[in-house]
């Protein structure tokens, strides 16, 4: 592999991994790498806490918590510019779109992990923020567009209430 095309930076979610030049799709830019852990070991990881667990098949996971795993810093996007893939039980990651120096590079870790780890919610892929964005202008629109009518409403009920008061006087006299 060539020397990196990237270096690691200030992301939204603490760090990230960023384009230093231009990078071609499809370009194995990395290895998630660590300690190989059986299914006993990678419970018991996985149970304290360790969120640097990469899954290669159903019996080996690799242990990518060691700071010397460059690739543990690459976030989490629902709308990736790279992927993974597994080669004899070891695990890269590749570019799938042209990127742009500059870009952070991401992957998609997967539904459970954004269930389970990271929550539905608080994803803060750019996909996610711009979604969550969105919801918050149209559910601004909502408001306003209530706000009006309400206001509106209330304008003419003030004048049906002034009429329905005069009548209550009128009745209270008729009354007495
Ligand atoms: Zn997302």
């Amino acid at each position: 592999m060539a020397p990196r095309p990237f270096r690691l930076g200030r992301a939204r979610t603490g760090l990230g991994i960023f384009a230093t030049r231009p990078i071609k799709k499809r370009t194995t830019i990395a290895e998630y790498r660590g300690k190989m852990l059986g299914i006993d070991a990678a419970l018991k990881a996985e149970k304290s806490g360790n969120r640097y667990l990469y899954e290669v098949n159903s019996k080996w996971t690799i242990d990518g918590a060691k700071r010397g795993n460059i690739a543990r810093y690459f976030n989490h996007s629902c709308n990736p510019n790279a992927d993974t893939f597994v080669r004899d039980r070891r695990v890269f990651i590749r570019t799938i779109k042209n990127i742009e120096p500059g870009d952070e590079i991401c992957y998609d870790y997967g539904r459970d992990y954004l269930k389970n780890v990271i929550g539905l919610e608080n994803c803060q892929c750019s996909r996610c923020r711009k979604r969550r964005a969105k919801q918050r202008a149209e559910a601004r629109e909502r408001n306003a567009r209530k706000k009006k009518r309400l206001a509106a409403a209330a304008a003419k009920g003030v004048k049906k209430t002034k009429k329905v008061a005069k009548k209550a006087v009128k009745s209270r006299k008729t009354r007495r």
